[in-house]
């Protein structure tokens, strides 16, 4: 008997494999990757445990569906019902496809208000096409038996009534079981942080996402100079250089010429001359250019052609109008 567990590396997703585990069944993990997260987290908790991990790539999925939510976002710009049923669909093809009988999550009821409360759990297992087969260890005696606890492949009285917020007796587990090191509840998922949802939301207001905008979204800071039109500035060398690999065909960049400072990437040139003034004068705000006229040069891809234009740096009053997000 084998069971796929849906595992973040979290302590929940940790407690739930090892209950089954204790069961005497073979547990092996899936976790997801995408722009948004990474595998980290379940790679280093899946090797102390001794479980196989599967990795699977979302990015795509995830993308079109950030389009248009079903059960709409929470906070930021995290769609996390929608999301928990597109991971149970990807963990229910895998099942069949290692020979698993049945899912676990460490999902407990209650303990996110939005995304965990009794309602949402019954949707994600019926928009997943796998209800019955999603058993959740940590909850399973405030929800219905499953199959596997009703065939009895699993005990019902071995798995756990855990409700709410609480991180009580998540924590007595973990000591008793040996679990030392495990990373904090929060995070790991950047459509949760305020900032980048800001940024995310206002380029969905925009149209499709690209995989390109959004590797841009983490770097930089960014201003909308008109609508459609983007200015992207580095915060350090390394940010220069990224974003210099993610422009493309009709971008241009920019950078002052006799001081030190970072690039410029303005997506949609085609805006005119006044934009490309704006543009150069926000670039040169941030190089080590004195408040008065600084020579800033450009090139327009693909040609890189380098042209010179003098301006002098925006006033900060003005950059904080054109900021998007905090930064
Ligand atoms: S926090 Fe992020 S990864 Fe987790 S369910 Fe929500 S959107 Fe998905």
């Amino acid at each position: 008997m084998k069971a796929l567990s849906l595992f973040s590396g979290g302590l929940d997703s940790s407690l739930a494999s090892k209950i089954i585990q204790k069961q005497g069944i073979q547990v092996e993990g899936i976790c997801f990757i995408s722009p948004f997260f990474n595998a980290k987290k379940a790679e280093i908790a899946a090797h102390e445990l001794g479980i196989p991990l599967h990795i699977i790539d979302i990015s795509t999925d995830l993308i079109v569906l950030l389009q248009s939510p079903l059960y709409g976002f929470g906070k930021g710009a995290n769609p996390c019902i929608d999301c928990h049923v597109l991971m149970v669909k990807k963990a229910g093809s895998l099942m069949e496809k290692i020979g698993a009988s049945f899912l676990i999550s460490g999902e407990i009821l209650g303990e996110r208000p939005k995304s965990q409360n009794r309602w949402a759990l019954d949707i994600v297992e019926a928009k997943s096409g796998w209800k019955d087969y999603l058993l959740r260890p940590l909850t399973a005696k405030n929800l219905p038996p499953t199959l596997p606890e009703r065939e009895g492949w699993v005990k019902r009285e071995n798995l756990l009534g855990i409700k709410g917020r609480t991180r009580r007796v998540q924590l007595e587990m973990a000591r008793s079981l040996g679990i030392k090191s495990f990373p904090t509840p929060a995070g790991g998922c950047l459509l949760t942080d305020p900032i980048f949802s800001k940024k995310i939301k206002h380029l969905l207001k925009g149209g499709k996402l690209s995989l390109n905008e959004i590797e841009l979204l983490k770097l930089g800071r960014h201003f909308l100079l008109k609508e459609g039109v983007k200015l992207i500035v580095g915060r350090n060398k390394i940010e220069n250089t990224m974003i210099l690999k993610l422009a493309i065909e009709g971008d241009t960049c920019l950078q002052a010429v006799d001081y030190p400072g970072p690039i410029g990437l303005l997506r949609k040139r085609d805006a005119g001359d006044e934009i490309l003034l704006l543009a150069a004068s926000i670039t040169a705000r941030y190089s080590d250019a004195p408040h008065a006229r600084t020579k800033v040069e450009y090139f327009e891809l693909p040609q890189k052609e380098k042209r010179y234009i003098e301006v002098i740096p925006v006033k900060d009053e003005k950059l904080e109008t054109l900021r998007i997000g905090d930064r």
